[in-house]
C-alpha cells in the first residue's frame, strides 16, 4: 500500500466504512510529510458508534464463549496474514524501523493468542445439598478503548481481543498521531466479527473526552499519559465506568556491585532505547554501584556507538525518529535544561540531517533528583546514570516519584537481587531484565502509573463484572 492509495481512510462503525466532514492529517515523522488523512469523528458519529455497539452487545454477549474464541482466533490469523500492510503503515506513521514494526505485530499476535487461551470458568464457592454459590464473570457492555502512539497495533489488540473475548463490544479510538494502522485493523475486524462488535473511530483529544463521559460506555480501557489518565478518571465518574488505566512510568534500574558490565551492557542499553525510548516501561533512570560505575558507563557507550539512527524504511536502521513534534520539543528541552543545570553528556550520537524528527541517543551523568530528566518521564532516547555507594540509598531513589510501573535490579547473585527487587514500589519488579512481559503475566502499574492490569487471566477479568449466583437448594 503506497501513500496515494491510502488517502483517505474511513472509520468503521456498525460494519460500514464511514467518513467525516473534517479530517486529520497524519504525517511521517521521518520526513515530516503528510501521507494520510483520517476522519475527525463528530460527536453524533460517536453516538452512532456507541449505539450500534450497544445493539450488537445484546447478541454478542449471548454467543457461546467457544464461538467467540474461534472468531477471535480467526481475527488474529487475519492480522498475521496482513503483516506486510500493517507493518508498512506502522513504520510510516510511528517511525520505527520496518523489522521492528513487524515485531510489533508479532508481539500483538503472541499476546492476543495468550488472551485467547484463557478460560474464565465459574468459581464454585459452595456446593452442598443446601446451597450452591459461585462467582461468575459477565461482560460489561460497550468498552471504550483509547490508545497511545508508541505501539499502535499492539495497544489496540491488547484491548480489542480481551474485550470481545469476554463478550463486550468495542469502540476504539487510536491516538490522532497514529490512527492509520488501527483503522486498518478495524477493517480486518469487519471481515470476522458481526457488525457493531468492533468499531474504530478516529479523532483528537476531544473525541477521547466524549467517550469517557458517554453514558452508554460501561468501561474505558486506556493507555496513555498520567495527566490524561487523571482526567479520564474524573470524567468517567458520571456512570461509574470501570477503568483500566495503563499510564506512564519513570522506571529505575539498580545495578549491583557484582555485575559483569560487558555481559549486561546490551540488555541495559535496549531496556532504555528500544523504540527510540518511547516505551512506558523503559528503564529511564539507572543507579549503578560506584565500584562498577565507570565500567558500566564505558560499556553502554560502546553499545551506543554501534547503533544506527535513521528513517524506518532504510535498511540497517536500529532506531527511527521520535513520533511527533511536541514530544521532540519536550525531550529536547528536558535535556537542554539538565545540561544547563550541570548534567554532563557522556554520549550523544549523530543524527541524520533533514526534516525528520531524529533525536540523538543521549546518555547523561551528573544529574540531580530535581532535574526533569530524573523526576519526570522522559519518553525519548535519553538515559540518566547516577552512581551510588549504599544499596538502601539506591532503593530510596528508585522508589521516589509519582510513578510505579516497573523497576529492575541487576546482579550476579540472583537471590540478593531478587530480595531488593521485591522492595521496589512498582507493578513489575524484574531481575536482570527490563521490562519482562508474557501473555500469561499481568502487566500494570501502581501509584501514578495506573489502575488495573492487562494480559493473562487477571487482564481478561478486567473486562468483566463479578456476579455471585447463590442458589438455596434446601432449608
Ligand atoms: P496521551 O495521554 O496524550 O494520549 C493518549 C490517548 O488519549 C490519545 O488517544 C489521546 O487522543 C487521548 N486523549 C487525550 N486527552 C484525552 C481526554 N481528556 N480524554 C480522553 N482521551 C484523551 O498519551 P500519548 O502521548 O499518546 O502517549 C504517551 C504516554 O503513554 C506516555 O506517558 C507513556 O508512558 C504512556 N504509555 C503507557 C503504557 C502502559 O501500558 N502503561 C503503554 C504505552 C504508553
Amino acid at each position: 500500500m503506497n501513500s496515494p492509495e491510502i488517502l483517505p481512510l474511513p472509520m468503521w462503525i456498525g460494519g460500514k466504512p464511514v467518513s467525516s466532514p473534517n479530517s486529520i492529517a497524519v504525517s511521517d515523522p521521518a520526513s515530516g510529510e503528510t501521507f494520510a488523512r483520517v476522519p475527525d469523528c463528530t460527536r453524533t458519529q460517536l453516538d452512532d458508534a456507541v449505539a450500534v455497539a450497544q445493539r450488537a452487545f445484546a447478541e454478542w454477549s449471548l454467543v457461546p464463549g467457544e464461538r467467540r474464541r474461534a472468531m477471535v482466533n480467526a481475527f488474529i490469523e487475519r492480522v498475521v496474514a496482513d503483516t506486510d500492510v500493517l507493518a508498512d503503515l506502522i513504520t510510516r506513521e510511528q517511525g520505527k524501523p520496518l523489522p521492528k514494526a513487524r515485531s510489533e505485530i508479532g508481539s500483538a499476535v503472541f499476546f492476543s493468542r495468550g488472551y485467547a487461551a484463557v478460560e474464565l470458568k465459574p468459581e464454585v464457592l459452595r456446593d452442598t445439598p443446601q446451597q450452591r454459590a459461585e462467582v461468575r464473570r459477565r461482560p460489561l457492555g460497550v468498552v471504550g478503548a483509547i490508545t497511545a502512539w508508541n505501539y499502535p497495533v499492539l495497544l489496540a489488540m491488547w484491548k480489542i481481543v480481551p474485550a470481545v473475548l469476554a463478550g463486550n463490544t468495542v469502540v476504539l479510538k487510536p491516538s490522532p498521531n497514529t490512527p492509520v494502522a488501527t483503522l486498518r485493523l478495524g477493517e480486518l475486524a469487519q471481515e470476522i466479527f458481526p457488525p457493531g462488535v468492533v468499531n474504530v473511530v478516529s479523532g483528537g483529544n476531544d473525541l477521547g473526552a466524549w467517550m469517557t463521559e458517554h453514558p452508554d460506555i460501561r468501561k474505558i480501557a486506556f493507555t496513555g499519559s498520567g495527566p490524561t489518565g487523571k482526567r479520564i478518571m474524573a470524567s468517567a465518574a458520571g456512570n461509574l465506568k470501570r477503568l483500566t488505566l495503563e499510564l506512564g512510568g519513570n522506571d529505575a534500574g539498580i545495578v549491583l556491585d557484582d555485575v559483569d558490565p560487558a555481559a549486561i551492557a546490551a540488555d541495559l542499553f535496549w531496556a532504555k532505547f528500544s523504540n527510540c525510548g518511547q516505551v512506558c516501561a523503559a528503564l529511564k533512570r539507572m543507579y549503578v554501584h560506584r565500584s562498577v560505575y565507570r565500567a558500566v558507563c564505558d560499556e553502554l557507550v560502546k553499545v551506543a556507538a554501534t547503533v544506527k539512527i535513521g528513517p524506518g524504511t532504510q535498511e540497517g536502521v536500529d532506531i527511527g525518529p521520535i513520533q511527533n513534534k511536541a514530544q521532540y520539543a519536550l525531550v529536547h528541552a528536558m535535556v537542554d535544561e539538565a545540561v544547563a543545570a550541570g548534567a554532563k553528556v557522556l554520549y550523544r550520537s549523530p543524527v541524520p540531517p533533514g526534516p525528520g524528527l531524529f533525536l540523538p541517543i543521549t546518555i547523561l551523568t551528573d544529574v540531580t533528583p530535581e532535574m526533569r530528566v530524573v523526576k519526570e518521564e522522559v519518553f525519548g532516547p535519553v538515559l540518566s546514570i547516577t552512581p551510588y555507594d549504599d544499596e538502601e540509598q539506591a532503593l530510596r531513589w528508585a522508589n521516589q516519584g509519582e510513578y510505579g510501573l516497573g523497576g529492575s535490579v541487576w546482579g550476579s547473585d540472583i537471590d540478593r537481587a531478587t530480595r531488593l527487587a521485591a522492595r521496589l514500589d512498582a507493578g513489575g519488579a524484574w531481575v536482570n531484565q527490563h521490562p519482562a512481559m508474557g501473555p500469561d503475566i499481568p502487566f500494570g502499574g501502581v501509584k501514578g502509573s495506573g489502575i488495573g492490569v492487562e494480559l493473562g487471566r487477571l487482564g481478561l477479568e478486567e473486562y468483566t463484572s463479578v456476579q455471585v449466583l447463590n442458589v438455596k437448594r434446601a432449608a
